[in-house]
């Protein structure tokens, strides 16, 4: 009797294991103690192909793609001291592409000696697959198909990790497409993706398979390079970098020319690591658009604590205007012939708490980056109109006043319309407001000369400021309704020492008589240069020579004098 029970429970534990072995919907197989299959179950059939029959007797290394065999044949010999074992691996399917598996297989142990085992496997090809991609899309970018930050930073590391050779100086180079923005509002965003394209083709002949490259946010590039071995051959890499986008992109019909800035960082003993070297070369990046852009800049430490300064500016500059730190200079500007005071540029002043009296020239580049500037320029314009019209409420001359646009308030979608408010809430007649803009602003022609035709039918007037420093083609300049043209102060400074800047300014003069355009010398310090001006039929000047930027007040003074000595003359 229990000899009968012993078989019938011998015989439902044997059905309840071909139940278990022949539908379970992992892939099990069983083999013997030399790893040949001895039985596969249905799943093994479904995912490899291979019938029961076909896989008998065959070795389970038969299966396995050549750069996983090593790893399986490790775990195979722990299998045969008795250990289990759970692995990823791999196996080809009868039609010879590649599936993953997670194997979890166990010696069958008769009288402690393994006679074989049972392989159980979970195809795990499709979530693999999944990993990848998400691995990819972490590592390399969309567009260009280029490595990202993230694959550029960790690969440098390791580069840094595995010893730079003796002799090398390894180099980061932040490479920044100027005024890509520009590109992209003016030709659209498919133009803007086919010129990176194009660009990250260029960009990856200057490197070799040892060096790095990765496109970073929008229109950046960092490229690591490994066989420079001079501060001079770093530097003739720099400007190599900048010079592959020389030759114009073909954007459909359309060839356009770009530039652009670059920044480089050199492995040293303070700048030894992937983070501090891809930090350094974005600092030097930034210096180099603030040169003018189109150029390169090589880190330097000095350029660390400039940019301290920057960041503390920056900060400190988003409570000065809700703090009143802000107030405008006045600087007059005097027709050549007649002596007359006939406008006057308002110049924004920063009093900062501690620091005194902020320059322009240090804030106004920190709030263009930081996109600040739109509000101290809103804020400029509306305080000028109100200057002038409480000027001319209280009798004295009407003379425009001209306030210097960014570029950011030159891009801005509404500007035409901020311009209205502030003349309508100031009730400041148009033609008292001048405004100034920089050659660069009109490098897209298309823009420049919708917008400044919008800006001159409100009944303003516009100058272009520091003329002569920028790129400007004179076929567009003729197309631009301009009324004023300003000789940058640099030429005016020199022109009395040296005769090509004399050329310069008079030939801007004579050029703006034919182009019927004012024309007004900036920096005037001196009677030499007056009369240089003079001569040359130059209608106006602004400089030290007739007054320096004055406080409110000081203007207001001036006004009343220049009021009484109009009276008194007729
Ligand atoms: P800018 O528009 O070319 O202004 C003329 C600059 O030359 C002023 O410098 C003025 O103080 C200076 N200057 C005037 N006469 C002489 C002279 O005889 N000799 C010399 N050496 N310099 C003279 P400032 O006030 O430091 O402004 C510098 C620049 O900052 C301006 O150049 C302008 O580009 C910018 N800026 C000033 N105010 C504003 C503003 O409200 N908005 C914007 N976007 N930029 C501004
Ligand atoms: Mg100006
Ligand atoms: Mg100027």
């Amino acid at each position: 009797m229990p000899e009968v029970r012993y078989e019938r429970k011998l015989k439902e534990m044997e059905t309840a294991f071909e139940h278990l072995f022949e539908f379970n919907p992992n892939m099990v197989a069983m083999l013997d103690k030399f790893g040949q299959f001895l039985r596969t179950n249905e799943a093994v059939t479904a995912t490899l192909g291979y019938s029961g029959e076909e896989m008998k007797s065959r070795k389970f290394s038969d299966y396995v793609p050549e750069p996983f065999l090593p790893e399986a044949m490790k775990h195979f010999l722990l299998l045969q001291e008795g250990e289990r074992q759970i692995f990823e691996t791999a196996v080809l399917h009868k039609e010879g592409y590649r599936l993953d598996l997670n194997a979890s297989i166990i010696p069958v142990k008769i009288d402690n000696a393994v006679s074989g085992y049972i392989a159980i496997c979970e195809d795990i090809t499709q979530r693999k697959r999944t990993e990848q991609r998400i691995w990819h899309m972490a590592y390399y970018d969309d567009l260009t198909g280029l490595p990202n930050r993230r694959s550029f930073s960790e690969h440098l590391q390791k580069k840094i990790d595995d010893g730079i050779p003796h002799g090398v100086m390894l180099s980061v180079f932040f490479v920044d497409i100027d005024r890509f923005k520009l590109i992209n509002e003016s030709l659209g965003h498919d133009y803007g993706d086919m010129l990176l394209l194009q660009a990250a083709e260029r960009f990856t002949r200057c490197v070799t398979e040892k060096d790095l490259i990765a496109h970073t946010d929008g229109d950046k590039f960092i490229l690591c390079l490994t066989n420079l071995t001079t501060a001079d051959s770093v530097h003739e890499a720099a400007s190599n970098i900048a010079d592959v986008l020389l030759e114009p992109f073909s954007m459909g019909q359309y060839p356009v020319h770009i530039t652009a800035s670059v920044g480089v960082a050199v492995f040293t003993a303070e700048i030894a690591d992937a983070g501090s070297l891809m930090k350094c070369a974005d600092i030097a990046l930034s210096r180099a658009k603030d040169f003018g852009r189109n150029n390169y800049q090589i880190y330097n430490s000095d350029m660390t604590l400039e940019s301290m300064n920057r960041l503390t500016l920056s900060s400190e500059l988003r409570t000065a205007l809700s703090e009143n730190q802000f107030y405008l200079e006045y600087q007059p500007q005097m027709d050549i012939a007649s002596g007359a005071l006939v406008g006057m540029e308002a110049l924004v002043r920063w009093k900062h708490p501690e620091r005194g009296i902020v320059s322009p020239k240090d804030f106004i580049p920190v709030a263009e980056e930081t996109g600040f500037i739109l509000s101290i320029g809103e804020w400029v314009l509306g305080e000028a109109c109100r200057a002038n019209k409480a000027w001319q409420d209280a009798g004295l001359p009407h003379i425009p006043v001209s306030v210097n646009l960014s570029m950011r308030q030159f891009l801005q979608q509404d500007l035409k319309q901020r311009i209205t408010s502030a003349l309508q809430e100031s009730g400041l007649a148009p033609e008292y407001l001048e405004l100034e803009v920089t050659e660069s602003m009109t490098m897209d022609v298309d823009h420049a000369t919708r917008l400044l035709m919008e800006l001159k039918e409100l009944g303003l007037k516009i100058s272009i400021d520091d003329f002569g420093t920028g790129y400007s083609s004179l076929s567009y300049l003729k197309m631009f309704p301009i009324d004023k043209l300003k000789i940058d102060q640099s030429f005016v400074r020199d022109m009395m020492l040296d005769p090509n800047d004399a050329a310069i300014v008079s030939t801007i003069i004579s050029m703006t008589r034919h182009m019927n355009l004012k024309v007004i010398a900036e920096g005037v310090e001196t009677e030499d240069q007056l009369g240089f001006l003079r001569q040359n039929r130059c209608s106006e000047i602004q400089g030290y020579w007739f007054s320096p930027p004055l406080k409110t007040d000081q203007m207001r003074q001036l006004l009343e004098r220049h009021c009484r000595s109009n009276n008194t003359q007729t």
